[in-house]
């Protein structure tokens, strides 16, 4: 399938890119890596009239550290992040899901800020966001603001994003002391999104937990926190006994989904294998 005819705009910094999408008025579509809007319009799920690229502004691709927190350009590609020293040490778990994205070609040129504007139920972005408290900042005629991760995912394939804003970065909290994250994933084995996917960040004092965060991708509609696991960690040793007691309670009480590659039976039951997976690794 081929897509139907585009205007397309190559924006060089963030205003122009705003001044763009609102001279097209509803009309317009942001290009980052094209990754998941090219095949969209391919099959013309999606038939914007123009497409603004902002794949190569400078000030939407970098990674660093800013006080208290690191900060993403919404344009930096999966395969940066898989290979930033500054992702590394408690927020491991950013570095290990970029480097289970799709393949080489997916990763060089997919973006951080594409995969969390499509946020595809399957998508290994939002996990790791909501488990590390991340806050999305966001552009829009009238200014900028920014939006929790928790607040930011809202439904199948829907955000907090409105109509002419564009992501511009991740605000990342750094972790306290003794803080370690992993994000583990079952495989589509054709595609590589999230059939199943956790993110755990863990904080210890001695062998005790004190803080454990823990979200899942490709279970439900929308990626989410689990607070039961959460709950349940709390103030227990780090055992393998309590990491799986407090799995066996993943996805409690939380919609499933059921399609032809997993159960709702199946997914809940890799919900709670890959929970246990992600905490004994944070652990
Ligand atoms: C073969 C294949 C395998 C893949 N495997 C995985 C996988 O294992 N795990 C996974 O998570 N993903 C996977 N993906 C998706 C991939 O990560 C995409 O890169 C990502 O979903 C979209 O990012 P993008 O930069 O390509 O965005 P685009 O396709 O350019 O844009 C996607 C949507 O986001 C909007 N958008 C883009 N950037 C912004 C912004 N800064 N602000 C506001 N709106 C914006 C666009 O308008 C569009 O609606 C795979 C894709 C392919 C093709």
């Amino acid at each position: 399938m081929i897509p139907t005819n585009f205007e397309y705009h190559k924006a060089k910094s963030v205003d122009e890119a705003l001044s763009l999408l609102q001279q097209h008025n509803g009309d317009a579509k942001i290009l980052a890596g094209g990754h998941s809007l090219i095949p969209a319009m391919k099959l013309r799920l999606n038939q914007p009239a123009t497409l603004i690229d902002i794949a190569k502004i400078p000030e939407l691709s970098y990674i660093r550290e800013e006080g208290d927190q690191i900060v993403i350009g919404a344009a930096t590609t999966h395969g940066a992040i898989a290979n930033s020293g500054l992702m590394q040490g408690a927020l491991s778990m950013y570095a290990e899901a970029a480097s289970m994205i799709g393949d080489l070609q997916v990763r060089n040129i997919g973006t951080i800020g594409g995969s969390i504007a499509h946020a595809d139920p399957a998508a290994d972005w939002p996990a790791v966001l909501l488990a590390s408290d991340a806050q999305i900042v966001v552009s829009g005629s009238g200014g900028s603001r920014t939006i929790a991760a928790t607040d930011f995912f809202t439904g199948f394939y829907e955000t907090a994003l409105n109509e002419g804003e564009i992501i511009t970065a991740i605000n990342v909290p750094k972790p306290p002391a003794n803080t370690n994250s992993s994000y583990q994933k079952f495989m589509q084995p054709a595609s590589r999104f999230a059939l199943v996917g956790c993110a755990a960040m863990v904080t210890k004092e001695g062998d005790t937990c004190t803080k454990a965060s823990v979200a899942f991708t490709g279970v439900s509609e929308n990626a989410f926190r689990d607070i039961n696991v959460e709950g349940a960690m709390f103030g227990q040793s780090c055992t393998a006994e309590s990491i799986d007691s407090a799995s066996a309670l993943a996805a409690d009480g939380k919609f499933i989904l059921s399609d032809h590659f997993a159960s709702e039976e199946y997914r809940k039951h890799l919900a709670t294998v890959y929970a246990a997976r992600a905490l004994n690794a944070a652990c």
